[in-house]
């Protein structure tokens, strides 16, 4: 009999699991899941929620009732998780979380999780993972490391500039990330960002652009090309004191450019309708031009064939990172592992809906040597999930917004918890990731 790495020979029993309707990042309900188990464990969870979504996505629930919340409440929601979900958990003992979470899949009974709702099951799987994990004495990344892999920090991007439906700015691209690539360390890595987004605060209000923020912490000036928000961002790097690359501060994109892809199939982009090849040749040039080591979804998630053509023409140089593509679907990274399309997915926890499904798309993206960017979402609680998940995993790289906004910092404030507590642990990029050209 194999050993799961997320749970023991021993049954786990549940005695009570609960849910609440909570409030989001943006002000819109959200739920938090507690778990108990009957050894006394208690673990809660704040399920995220995005904004910029893929089509193929788990689907949340929400209440559709105008009167609260203008149709977005989570009471349905809440109450799958109080009724169904509690029912069948509490009734019988669980070989281990991917037990759990087979049995909620099996309940639900439909490929999107949509009956009981993605946002009711991803709570129940986290509080879960959390409550198993804590009821053994274990750190959540600790536990969720599966057997071989290493567990390591990873390098923070930090999404200091927002556009697209994230902000209410004209800039198309959705987010312009600073990732401190020639950090020796976490705490240096924090340091970077920290210090870059003050940099970019002082040079925007120089220039006279509002300082006003966007949904992750970024900031959203009134400008539209992203070349120019770009050159703003090399300038602060610069500012801060550290140098524009690899070496020093590099720059990622998600231009999450699903959303400004009309109807006509062109990308509509600072008031020109561009072609897939010549978005493919925008960005060639960008890459040229700027210190430019990762672009997520630079085409649309209906473009496969794009993919194709941008991956062959910039796979060598850039990391690809597919997420409204490939929404976490084990299947569907798999099948872009096969067609050479991109070379990284994007890892969202809500994105496929439980975690144990979120480790296989880890393990696949491995198995292909696709790297794995951990991500929160638009909306987001302080949960610090996905920070104990980039550890355990070691992926090396997570995106979870600027380095301010409690949400955000959560998240990386409990890295830097982690890191004091491990003085061992490694930093930085793995091996599989593509490494930026010096
Ligand atoms: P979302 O955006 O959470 O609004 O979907 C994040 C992303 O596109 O990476
Ligand atoms: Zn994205």
């Amino acid at each position: 009999m194999t050993m799961s790495t997320t749970g023991t020979k021993a049954g786990h029993e549940i005695a009570a699991v609960s849910a609440l309707e909570i409030l989001d990042s943006r002000g819109r309900p959200t739920l938090q899941v507690s778990v108990t188990l009957t050894d006394g464990t208690t673990a809660v969870a704040g399920v995220p929620s995005g904004a910029s979504t893929g089509s193929r996505e788990a689907v949340e629930r929400r209440d559709h009732d105008a009167a609260r919340y203008g149709g977005l409440g989570v009471l349905d929601a809440v109450q799958a998780v109080r009724g169904e979900i509690a029912e069948l958990l509490t009734g019988r003992s669980w070989h281990d979380l991917a037990d759990i979470d087979a049995g909620m899949i099996e309940l639900d009974g439909t490929p999107g999780k949509s009956r009981l709702g993605a946002n009711a099951v991803v709570g129940t799987s986290m509080a879960c993972a959390r409550a198993l994990a804590r009821s053994q004495g274990r750190e959540l990344w600790e536990w969720l490391a599966p057997a071989g892999v290493s567990p390591r920090l990873p390098v923070p991007h930090f999404n200091v500039i927002n556009g697209g439906v994230h902000a209410p700015n004209p800039l198309d691209f959705q987010e312009f990330m600073v990732a401190p690539l020639g950090a020796k360390s976490l705490p240096e890595a924090i340091r970077a960002g920290a210090e870059v987004y003050a940099a970019l605060r002082a040079l925007l209000a120089g220039k006279g652009y509002a300082t006003g923020l966007g949904d992750e912490g970024g900031f959203a000036p009134e400008i539209s090309e992203p070349e120019e928000a770009l050159e703003l961002l090399v300038t602060a790097i610069a500012d801060a004191g550290y140098a524009a690359g690899p070496d020093g501060v590099a720059i990622a994109l998600d231009p999450a450019s699903s959303e400004f892809r009309g109807r006509d199939g062109r990308y509509h982009v600072a008031g020109q309708a561009l072609s897939s090849a010549e978005m493919i040749e925008r960005y060639a040039q960008i890459v040229d031009r700027f210190p430019v080591w990762l672009i997520e979804d630079g085409l649309a998630e209906d473009d496969w064939e794009g993919w194709v053509e941008l991956t062959s023409r910039l796979g060598d140089r850039v990391q690809l990172v597919g997420d409204d593509i490939f929404v976490t679907n084990p299947a569907i990274i798999a099948e872009a592992i096969e067609r050479g399309v991109g070379n990284a997915a994007l890892i969202k926890v809500n994105q496929i809906g439980t975690v144990t499904e979120t480790l296989e798309a880890l393990a696949t993206c491995r198995r292909g040597r696709y790297a794995q960017f951990v991500s929160h979402r638009s909306g987001e609680t302080t949960d610090t999930f996905i920070a104990d998940l980039a550890v355990g995993s070691g992926s090396g790289e997570l995106k979870t917004g600027a380095p301010a906004r409690g949400e955000r910092v959560a998240k990386y404030n409990r890295l830097l918890e982690i890191a004091a507590a491990e003085p061992g642990l490694s930093y930085g990029l793995p091996h599989v990731a593509l490494k930026p050209r010096g």
